[in-house]
């Protein structure tokens, strides 16, 4: 009675499994074809055990189906085992191809028990099987556990935990019933411990939604992975690409201010104009990457937002050029004058919405608005561009901010590359702010930013002197006799380097690497100015100067060259011991202040 019930319930637990199973849709797989027949196999040892309580009842014990149905359950053992073994090879060494060659003997076992005479005897209600099929089947069988424990063992670090239990308890079930048969042949659980392992893999590992989660899972990693080394691969061609660019602004600036004819220089100023798009092209791709790989950080220090305002008023001014279009601007006096955040990315956004509001506005007015809402020590700076412009499509408004994405492209000659907002909008969160759009199409846009920063009470006096420094020209200026050592590994940087220099009539020296130029420190050569790249082989710029510091006669003012223009690079180079940072490639501005600070002020 106890193994009717077993069986029973095996059947309609099974048949439910079975029923869930059939009605998913499933991943086609050699795992899930093996799971298949084990399920079916499982079901079908259910029903012949079900069959050979009803003709025990029935026909009585002793009757004709009797051997039949004990060689069946035989074949069913071994095919149950069978299934779990090629589920557990495949998890191990075996592949696919192989299993037909594992199958052939199996079936010819299976034949053999079938056809072989077996014997029943009967002890009151217990039967007996025994005979030449009985003990080839048994030992087929344990040849399989056999088999399977093996593997186990051999796989135990390799597989996960949840593929592994299943089939773990398979193998401990199957022990544990032959002992308890052993010791109590009227306790026939075989059933019931397949039945429990068939249920466990289902739950565990078989469950078709959760392959299907998994496998998705394993797409999204990949894709990820894919997409990952797809923004590797731009970003480093960026790289690559950046220095002949700057080569070519710093070669085409020089040769701007020549005496050159006007033709020439209108092409110089087109050929200039194109490489600092280009330039911005990569340094938007630069950027995405780094924002993608979790490499950009957010570098809050003082600024003065009103100083930030100004500059992008005059920047907008000169990307508007000749366009009939009224540039209204206002800016909110209740702004404390120094604020906590990091200027230049708040620089970087609204500079993007700016120019978005230049490239697609035609005719009529853009409107640059700082409002602030300041409560207790935040300044929550509420920023607005507006335009009369193109205006954005409805569909296309939840698109604006993925990358590389763009409108009306068909319609329009204006560059871009889809990358700005993008940017914009990573940027805005990572500094935990918001952006928002309204557009009508055909008539403009409104773009707004929510940024939160801290009030400054009490500012360093760093940041007031920065808002009294007189502007800069971009006029060269005579300091002929001095001398002055530019380190860089690319002979193209040199040259735009020595081509700028030239001008101020300085006496110029160069070095190629890290070591060439502690030499010529060695050999006594005496600088008043030491330009030094950061990014060379061999030996980097900061590695140099750290050597250049151990020379007890080195006391020339030495000023870092970088491509590498993000935030907190000038903190880094400053902490090193630098006296100060140039951005590459050099602005005339900023190569003035430097040549100020150090040889004219000095002098
Ligand atoms: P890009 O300007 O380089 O194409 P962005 O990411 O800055 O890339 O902008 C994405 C797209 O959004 C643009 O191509 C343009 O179609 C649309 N867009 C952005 N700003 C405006 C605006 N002020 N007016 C109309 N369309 C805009």
């Amino acid at each position: 009675m106890v193994s009717i019930s077993f069986s029973v319930c095996c059947f309609i637990f099974l048949f439910i499994i079975a029923l869930f199973y059939f009605s998913k849709e499933k991943i086609k797989n050699f795992d899930n074809t093996i799971f298949t027949c084990i399920l079916i196999i499982n079901l079908i040892g259910v029903v012949i055990d079900l069959v050979g309580f009803l003709s025990f009842n029935y026909l009585g014990i002793e009757n004709p189906l009797s051997i039949l149905i004990a060689k069946l359950f035989l074949v069913y053992f071994m095919s149950y085992a069978f299934s779990l073994m090629i589920y557990i090879l495949n998890l191990t060494f075996l592949i696919k191809g192989q299993v037909k060659n594992l199958l052939i003997p199996f079936l010819l076992f299976c034949f053999l028990v079938l056809l072989l005479p077996i014997d029943i005897y009967y002890e009151g209600i217990v039967a007996y099987t025994y005979g030449i099929g009985v003990v080839m089947a048994y030992l087929v069988g344990f040849l399989i556990i056999a088999i399977m424990i093996f593997c186990l063992l051999k796989i135990r670090k390799s597989v996960q935990k949840k593929k592994y239990i299943p089939l773990l308890v398979f193998v401990f079930l199957t022990l544990a019933v032959v002992i308890i048969q052993i010791l109590d042949p009227e306790l026939t659980l075989l059933l019931f411990s397949n039945s429990i392992v068939t249920t466990l893999m289902y739950f565990t590992i078989e469950n078709p939604d959760m392959r299907l989660i998994e496998e998705l899972e394993l797409a999204k990693e990949q894709a990820e992975k894919a997409n990952n080394a797809k923004t590797d691969f731009l970003s480093s061609m960026s790289h690559e690409i950046r220095t002949p660019l700057n080569a070519i602004v710093g070669f085409s600036q020089n040769l701007y201010e020549e005496n050159i004819p006007d033709s020439v220089k209108e092409q110089v100023k087109d050929i200039i104009s194109a490489s600092d798009s280009l330039l911005e092209i990569v340094n938007g791709i630069l950027d995405i990457s780094k924002i993608e790989a979790n490499k950009l950080e957010i570098i809050n220090d003082e600024y003065r937002f009103e100083k930030i305002f100004d500059d992008l008023v005059s920047l907008a001014r000169v990307r508007l050029g000749d366009k009939d279009i009224v540039l209204k601007t206002y800016y909110d006096d209740s702004i404390p004058k120094v604020l906590f955040g990091d200027k230049l990315r708040v620089k970087q956004v609204i500079l993007n919405i700016l120019t978005n509001s230049v490239k697609y506005t035609n005719s009529g007015f853009i409107e640059f608005k700082v409002n602030s809402v300041i409560k207790d020590d935040i300044c929550r700076l509420i920023i607005s561009v507006e335009d009369s412009g193109i205006g954005i499509k409805k569909e296309n408004l939840n698109k604006l901010f993925t990358k590389f994405q763009r409108f009306e492209e068909k319609n329009t000659t204006i560059e871009g590359t889809g990358l700005g907002l993008a940017i914009t909008k990573r940027l805005v969160d990572l500094m935990g702010g918001q952006i928002v759009v309204q557009s009508i199409y055909g008539q403009g846009s409104k773009f707004t930013i929510a940024l939160d920063q801290k009030i400054v009470a009490n500012p360093s006096s760093m940041v007031l002197e920065d808002a009294h420094s007189t502007v800069l020209t971009t006029d060269t200026f005579d300091i002929s006799g001095k001398k002055i050592l530019v380190v860089d590994d690319n002979n193209l940087n040199l040259k735009v380097a020595f081509k700028l220099l030239e001008k101020y009539q300085l006496d110029i020296d160069t070095a190629t690497s890290g070591l060439e130029c502690l030499d010529k420190i060695k050999a006594g050569n005496d600088y008043d100015l030491v330009l030094l790249d950061d990014m060379m082989p061999k030996m980097t710029g900061v590695e140099t100067f750290s050597e250049l510091k151990k020379i007890q006669s080195y006391h020339s003012p030495t000023v870092i060259l970088t491509a590498n223009a993000i935030a907190g690079m000038k903190e880094k180079y400053l902490s090193e011991g630098f006296d100060d940072y140039l951005v590459k490639p050099i602005e005339k501005n900023e190569l003035n202040r430097v040549l100020k600070r150090f040889i004219i002020d000095k002098k």
